[in-house]
């Protein structure tokens, strides 16, 4: 069935996290799991964007994928590009490791890219990646990824205004619109601070939830759902994605906790099964 989104899943805080999100081929974490789940369909992935590589559960399946992409069948030469905070040393281990593992058997190139806030990684004519900070773990940056989208709109001064008797009276059509920039998913995992610069306006945003009561939280590192949701409310975001939802709680609990929410402006990602949305 298609899916509104068209993103697949897994989130559990500690655990395992990756989001794939169809459209752009870009998968944002790589925590274990993904290549199971991907199985033959693993070459739909053509670049990785790693928030952080000191934290297991977004990128302990990185080897994994690699290995599968490397023995199944597909475009095997088809070069993977991985994105990285570029201050993040925890990297260099699992670098280290994929070199040595799989040497001169690997039938494509990596591209590694150390990555820092502000970053643009291009997709096609009128889409971008854009890379933003998260305040996180203090043992190095944590990045969020925008994809942004170029759009064209009405100047506001022409709204309501009678444009083809301003176009004959000479007006030039170039002046008619103005292009800006729209921010079509928002992937803000880990935090416990954002810019609400970087999600405002957002049809997507998917958001740190770790905590379902801001009490349980003993440092500050993750979201609680309530922030996590006021955020997005005050930033207008269209369409909220819980995630990161900490192991200590059932799915009784998530559902308490969540049941008031329209379906229509959130979805829930329920740890312990694959999500599609
Ligand atoms: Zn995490
Ligand atoms: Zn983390």
């Amino acid at each position: 069935m298609a899916k509104k989104f068209h993103i697949s899943a897994f989130s559990k805080g500690l655990y395992s996290n990756w989001f794939w999100h169809h459209p752009s081929r870009t998968l944002f974490d790589c925590g274990e799991g993904f290549a199971t789940y991907a199985g033959n369909f693993i070459f739909g992935v053509e670049r990785i964007c790693i928030s952080h590589a000191c934290h297991g559960d977004h990128i302990g399946g990185l080897a994994t994928f690699i290995g599968i992409r490397n023995s199944s069948r597909g475009d095997k030469e088809k070069p993977l590009d991985i994105y990285y905070p570029g201050n993040d040393v925890a990297i260099l281990d699992y670098q280290d490791f994929i070199k040595r593992r799989f040497g001169n058997w690997l039938t494509f190139k990596i591209n590694w890219h150390p990555t820092m806030f502000g970053e643009k990684i291009p997709l096609d004519s009128n889409h971008w990646i854009e890379s933003f900070e998260l305040s996180h773990t203090k043992r190095s940056s944590t990045i969020g990824y925008k994809i942004i989208e170029g759009r064209s709109r009405l100047r506001a001064k022409w709204k309501g205004l009678d444009i083809p008797a301003l176009l004959k009276n000479g007006l030039d059509k170039s002046q008619l619109n103005e292009n800006y920039n729209a921010i079509t998913l928002a992937y803000c995992l880990d935090a416990f601070r954002i810019d609400s610069n970087h999600i405002v306006n957002a049809e997507l945003a998917i958001m740190d939830c770790s905590f379902l009561n801001v009490a349980d939280r003993d440092e500050s590192t993750h979201f609680s759902l309530n922030e996590s949701l006021a955020l997005c409310a005050a930033s207008d975001v269209k369409h909220v994605v819980i995630a990161h939802i900490s192991s200590r709680y059932d799915n009784k609990k998530i559902q308490d906790a969540t049941d008031n929410l329209s379906p229509e402006d959130y979805t829930v990602i329920w740890p312990n099964k694959v999500n599609e949305f």
